[in-house]
């Protein structure tokens, strides 16, 4: 079996060009990001943010508050955008300064403006089955699986990664969706006989090749949201995709599978939030 490359790139420009239409259509939303870091990664995705914003009539604004900036003045600046009424949506880019908690500091984002579903209480409510924002990520691997028509209903789903941006808020959605659902992490024993019990199968963990032939059952969906840097200075993912597309059903690319659509799904939650103010 080869199994068929689910991509996100055609789902992501048409989220983008919907968005464009319906953003065209009333007061222009305004995204801020807040920034305090030199991590080279970190920056290059969210300029990336900013020019896919700009394509989908969004206004994007960078707050560069630099590697040194203290945590206060970090939530003083989220609390001032959450009070911004020119301010739709405010996202807090990671990674931090030494001795700033993302989530900690998340809790300064107005959960109205939480367009990246990084406030604990953003993350309570999507466990609560209330209407929240969950985090771009989290939601784009929902929107890719829904794009290409995988069935999530009494499937068996398993999630490798337990990190409140994406593999928490992933399960919630997942057994919202009527999947049955195990979510796998470091300690997790003989991961390989967890993960070949899944009809869809995601790979959150943030390291290159954990997935292989041996974890993923034939025909399942695999999705693949990890993004490691590689040595040419590229990107790869959670899965060994040589090894996995001769057994998987589908399988999602990287680049160019869940990353596009996570970020025009933050530009959708923007136009939303701007929507609703
Ligand atoms: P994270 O906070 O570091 O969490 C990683 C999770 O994976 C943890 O729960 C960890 O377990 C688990 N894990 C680590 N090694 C494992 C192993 N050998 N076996 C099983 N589980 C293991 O990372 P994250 O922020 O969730 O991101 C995960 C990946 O997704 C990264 O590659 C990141 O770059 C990528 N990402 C992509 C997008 C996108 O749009 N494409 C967006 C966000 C993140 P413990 O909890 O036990 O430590």
């Amino acid at each position: 079996m080869t199994a068929a490359t689910l991509t996100g790139k055609d789902l992501a420009a048409a989220i983008r060009a919907e968005t464009a239409a319906r953003a065209a259509g009333g007061p222009q939303p305004r995204l801020a990001v807040v920034v305090a870091t030199a991590d080279e990664a970190s920056l290059w995705y969210v300029r990336s943010i900013a020019k896919a914003a700009t394509g989908a009539g969004i206004a994007c604004d960078l707050v560069d508050l630099g590697p040194e900036a203290a945590p206060a003045h970090v939530g003083e600046t989220l609390e001032r955008l959450s009070g911004d009424p020119s301010v739709h949506g405010v996202m807090l880019q990671t990674p931090l300064p030494a001795g700033a908690s993302a989530q900690e500091l998340a809790g300064s984002i107005d959960p109205a403006k939480d367009v990246d579903g990084a406030n604990p209480l953003s993350l309570g409510r999507l466990a609560a089955g209330l209407p929240a924002f969950a985090p771009a990520t989290a939601a784009a691997v929902m929107a890719l699986l829904d794009h290409h028509g995988v069935e999530l209903a009494g499937r068996r789903a398993v999630v490798v990664g337990r990190s409140t941006v994406v593999g928490k808020p992933l399960a919630h959605l997942l057994l919202d969706r009527d999947a049955t659902v195990t979510v796998c992490h470091s300690r997790t024993r003989d991961l390989a006989s967890v993960t070949s019990q899944a009809d869809v199968l995601v790979a959150a963990a943030g390291r290159a090749g954990l997935i292989g032939a041996a974890h993923v059952a034939p025909g399942a969906v695999v999705v693949d949201v990890g993004t490691n840097p590689t040595p040419d200075g590229g990107l790869t993912g959670d899965v060994d995709a040589g090894a996995v597309r001769d057994v998987a059903g589908g399988l999602t690319p990287v680049p160019g599978g869940v990353g596009p659509v996570t970020t025009a799904l933050l530009l959708r939650h923007t136009l939303e939030a701007a929507r609703r103010a």
